[in-house]
This record gives structure tokens, sequence and C-alpha cells, in this order.
């Protein structure tokens, strides 16, 4: 039975400033421009969740749906929306940027035993960050 993918779309509203400890204060204003702001900036998120598995003969499905939007509201959309990524401690130490954004969903999500082939985050209408591991 060939794997199947779904994809679901989730969308939450965060804030986060990207300043990194490893570099002076002139390197974070060259190196993150505006985003290094102090007081910080918001992003409507969008999040697309790739699962997927064989499909089931009885049911027809790949992945368990209601399970998926469980774990994704409770793991993240709940737990990242309308808050400071950078006070949240899964970004203790880390600079929250859309590479580390998305590997801290992957890795959130995977701890909740989904069946995970790929993360997605859309930060803005231009940028979208990817996270997979080969399976
Ligand atoms: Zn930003």
């Amino acid at each position: 039975m060939p794997d199947v993918t779904l994809t679901r779309v989730y969308r939450f509203a965060s804030a986060h400033r990207l300043h990194s400890p490893h570099l002076s204060a002139a390197e974070n204003a060259r190196v993150y421009g505006k985003c290094n702001n102090p007081n910080g900036h918001g992003h409507n998120y969008t999040l697309e969740v790739t699962v997927g598995g064989p499909v089931d003969p009885a049911t027809g499905f790949c992945a368990d749906l209601p399970a998926l939007d469980r774990a994704v509201h409770a793991g993240v959309v709940e737990h990242f929306d309308h808050h400071d990524l950078n006070t949240l401690p899964e970004f203790n130490g880390l600079v929250p940027t859309g590479e580390v954004i998305v590997q801290v969903i992957w890795k959130r999500l995977a701890a909740a035993g989904l069946p995970l082939r790929a993360v997605r985050l859309h930060e803005t209408r231009d940028n979208v960050f990817e996270y997979r591991e080969e399976r």
C-alpha cells in the first residue's frame, strides 16, 4: 500500500525579536536590521503540517485528522498564539528565526507521536521555511 500524505493548515500570531547573544550590538543591527528592534515585532504565521502513511483500507484515511488537530492546537497554536516567542522556554538561548521556529515546531509535534513528513512555516508573504527529516 503506497503512502499518501495529508497537509493541514493552521494559523497563529506571535511576536519575536531577532537578536543573537553571540553577536555584538553592531553585528546584531547589521545582520538582523529592523528585526533587531528592541521592541520586537509580530507575524501572522501560517503553518502547514504534513503527515502521512499507508491508506487504511477500512477507513480510506492515511492519518487521524482529529488527532492531528488536537496535537497541533495543543502543542503549537495555543502555545505560540499571541505570545512573544523570545520568552518561551523552548527558545531559551535560541534566536527565533523562521529556521529555528520550524525545527522547534517539528520537535514538539514529533514528541506528540505524529507521523510527520514535513513542517512548513509561512512567516511573511515571501518567506517560507520547511523542515523534514529523512525517514
Ligand atoms: Zn520577524
